[in-house]
């Protein structure tokens, strides 16, 4: 099935969320507070569960149209550690179960697709390393350094990486941990919600997303000036 697609992956066109929540406690957590916003209105899961671990049993029964690229859990982390393999199981289940549809998988804990084994091959499997620099006081959260290991160990048709709060970096060192994951595509934002956060200059950012254009697929989310700037 899958040798029937190009290299070249379409856009994301969905989202779905058979499992949310999440206990990482990122300080620029958009998904949170969109939570919150949701359970005051009455709006399930989060009503009942906040942002809690949950897995939504109905909506393991979604299916999806042909060829579509579907973004798993962007309402949380599938794959943080707190999370049951059995519940993992039966999201790839369901993915295995629908062999022509592409799902993006996006953890801030890759360690967990090397515990997990075999990924279904039907699947983009990208983590969040926002610099090759270790910022361990905006997120609990594996430490970059961590997630850059097992991303480079992932043995995966499609890997991706999502560079987004992108945090100032060392530049050849970034380019290099980019080069060694070998991602399909490398998506690259600025924080999109005013957090102040350690933020590259724009000028830095560009020349790193020239260098890696040259050997990998470059997605552009908010690329701007550094809040400082
Ligand atoms: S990993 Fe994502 S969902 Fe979890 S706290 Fe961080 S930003 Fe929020």
């Amino acid at each position: 099935m899958l040798k029937q697609i190009s290299e070249k992956l379409p856009e994301i066109t969905n989202s779905w969320n058979p499992v949310t929540g999440c206990l990482h406690m990122c300080v620029y957590c958009w998904a949170r507070k969109y939570v919150e916003r949701l359970s005051k209105i009455g709006v399930e899961p989060y009503a009942s569960r906040g942002f809690k671990p949950t897995l939504v049993v109905e909506r393991l029964r979604k299916k999806f149209s042909k060829k579509s690229f579907i973004f798993v859990s962007i309402m949380g982390d599938l794959f943080g550690e707190w999370v049951p393999e059995t519940w993992i199981e039966k999201v790839f289940n369901c993915i295995r179960a629908q062999p022509t549809v592409y799902f993006f998988l996006l953890t801030k804990n890759p360690s967990r697709y090397l515990e997990l084994g075999r990924l279904p091959e039907n699947t983009v499997a990208s983590a969040t390393i926002e610099s090759n620099r270790c910022y361990p006081d905006i997120s609990k959260a594996p430490v970059q350094s961590i997630r850059i290991e097992a991303m480079k160990n992932l043995k995966h048709r499609y890997k991706a990486l999502v560079l987004e709060p992108i945090l100032d970096f060392d530049i050849d060192e970034f380019i290099e941990v980019v080069r060694e994951i070998s991602p399909v595509f490398v998506y690259i934002g600025y924080d999109n919600y005013r957090f102040n956060l350690p933020e590259p200059p724009l000028e830095k950012t560009l020349r790193f997303i020239e260098k890696i254009s040259e050997f990998t697929e470059v997605r552009l989310g908010s690329i701007r000036k550094a809040w400082y700037e």
